[in-house]
């Protein structure tokens, strides 16, 4: 693997140069053939072994960390940057786009504070599952190539043993570089730089583009317009978005305390941290917006105020045009209504909501709905029948009229998962992988990679949880 080092040699005082620590008796706890095939990986050996547990370094590879600041939970921290991970470099792909590689849990950086730079197995699995799964949705993300265990002592509540995921991202430029620089540094030089490094490497299109910065602040907000509508199309919360969490390529990042729903609740936290719900699964897009608004505040010394606001207030519209493009597709639903959409699809999640219904379940029953019939089996879920008679007589009559019920049928099975990464599943996986069995982890990510079909002895985990597993949520320690 060879490695390109653009930012560090484009963006100086971006970064501080920094050494791996590595992990004691290390070994593979997972493995993405899909992000190896990516890059043009041979299977795992014994030398990326070495380097990605930190225990040898890559050659001439300058290992660095990033510095930025961000907006945590609302307040603003002025300086925060990669405590706990360093990248590498960036290498090829075999479609010749750029991915940074990072190790993250490989010791302090110059931005640990009173952290300890590492990274314990739970946190690191959960990334690595997490990016996978919602990239095998379709959801833009940041991907992992690794998982690397080890005996390496960690202390959180208790202890446990350090772990560091590969990951792979095309940029881990965030809003917080952005804040970092304009309220800390105050350099308009160097904020033009990094903007003009962002639209060089990230959207070349608009290099030639003579209302530049317009138009790249404009896309800013429409990608992240659209992360968030595959977010809520999903039923994924993020739990922690700060904007040192927020990709400047609309791309979901640093996988905390995420959950994908269960039950469908709106307003439902998956952040044991986050007791007042900044950050519930309803209030994401509301919060995208105000992210995108500091955002905004850190362009200030570059952009004129009017196209930045002109950029912001495409936000909504993006929003909604791709959360009801995703339902409709989910729905079956061909020709647009702009007027009852949004209504319909609102009316669903009512339903759902008011009848404690599993969202993907739920939304999967579509794929056994015949275009035309008077019968849905997801009345058989529902307590409130005359509520669900309402909704359903409605949907009946944007779904008449389909030629060939079956192909309907295969493509909403395409657009409903079967599989989804529930959280009690990944708990399980984690918990035998701390006791040294690895396969409930293996079979769980091979599961992952095709989660709309059918696949054979897998039912149990397109269930429900179990009660234990049923809103289970994790905390921020990692
Ligand atoms: P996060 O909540 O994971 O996005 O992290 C917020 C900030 O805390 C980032 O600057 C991280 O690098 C830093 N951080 C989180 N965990 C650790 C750790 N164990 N050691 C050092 N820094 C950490
Ligand atoms: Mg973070």
């Amino acid at each position: 693997m060879e490695l390109r080092q653009d930012f560090v040699n484009q963006l100086p005082g971006a970064y501080s140069l920094v050494e791996p620590e590595g992990l004691d008796n290390p070994r593979w706890l997972m493995w993405s053939q899909d992000a190896a095939h990516m890059l043009n990986l041979a299977e795992p050996d014994a030398n990326a072994l070495a380097v990605f547990s930190g225990n040898a370094r890559m050659q001439d590879a300058s290992y660095y960390a990033q510095v930025y600041a961000g907006h945590q939970f609302g307040g603003y921290s002025p300086r925060l940057g990669d405590g706990r991970a360093m990248i590498l470099g960036e290498a090829k792909d075999i479609h010749g786009e750029f991915w940074d590689i990072a190790l993250k849990g490989a010791g302090k950086t110059p931005y640990s504070r009173h952290g300890d730079g590492k990274a314990v197995l739970r946190s690191a699995v959960r990334e690595f599952l997490a990016s996978e799964a919602l990239y095998h949705l379709g959801i833009p993300t940041t991907r992992a190539l690794a998982v690397v265990g080890s005996d390496t002592p960690v202390w959180r509540e208790t202890q446990e043993t350090g772990a560091i995921t590969v990951r792979l991202a095309r940029s881990h430029i965030r809003f917080g570089h952005f804040e970092y620089i304009t309220h800390g540094e105050q350099d308009r030089g160097r904020l033009r730089e990094l903007v003009n490094f962002t639209i060089a490497h990230h959207f070349p299109h608009l290099e030639a583009n003579a209302s530049g910065y317009k138009a790249w602040f404009a896309e800013v907000v429409r990608l992240t317009a659209e992360m968030i509508a595959h977010w809520q199309a999903s039923g994924f919360a993020h739990g922690v978005m700060n904007t040192d969490n927020m990709s400047i390529l609309g791309d979901t990042f640093d996988f905390g305390p995420f959950s994908f729903l269960d039950t469908y609740q709106e307003g439902f936290i998956c952040n044991h941290s986050d007791p007042h719900g900044r950050y519930a699964f309803d209030q994401q897009p509301g919060i995208g917006l105000w992210n995108l608004q500091r955002l905004a505040q850190a362009l200030v010394p570059l952009i004129p105020s009017d196209d930045l606001m002109a950029g912001l207030n495409g936000y909504q519209q993006a929003l909604v045009d791709k959360y009801l493009q995703l339902m409709r597709n989910r729905l079956g639903i061909v020709a647009a209504d702009e007027g009852t959409d949004l209504a319909l699809v609102g009316g669903l999640m009512k339903l759902m909501q008011n009848n404690h219904l599993d969202y993907t379940n739920s939304m999967r029953a579509f794929a056994g709905f015949e275009p035309g019939a008077m019968e849905f089996a997801l009345r058989d879920e529902c307590r409130d029948t005359a509520e669900f008679d309402d909704w359903f007589s409605a949907y009946r009559d944007r779904v008449n009229g389909v030629a060939d019920a079956g192909d309907w049928q295969r493509q909403r099975a395409a657009a409903n998962p079967k599989y989804i990464l529930r959280n009690y599943l990944a708990q399980q996986a984690i918990e035998a992988a701390e006791a040294g069995d690895n396969q409930p982890l293996e079979t769980l990510y091979q599961l992952l990679r095709n989660p709309f079909d059918e696949q054979a002895d897998m039912t149990q985990y397109a269930r429900r949880p179990p009660d234990w597993g049923e809103g289970l949520i994790c905390s921020c320690s990692s």
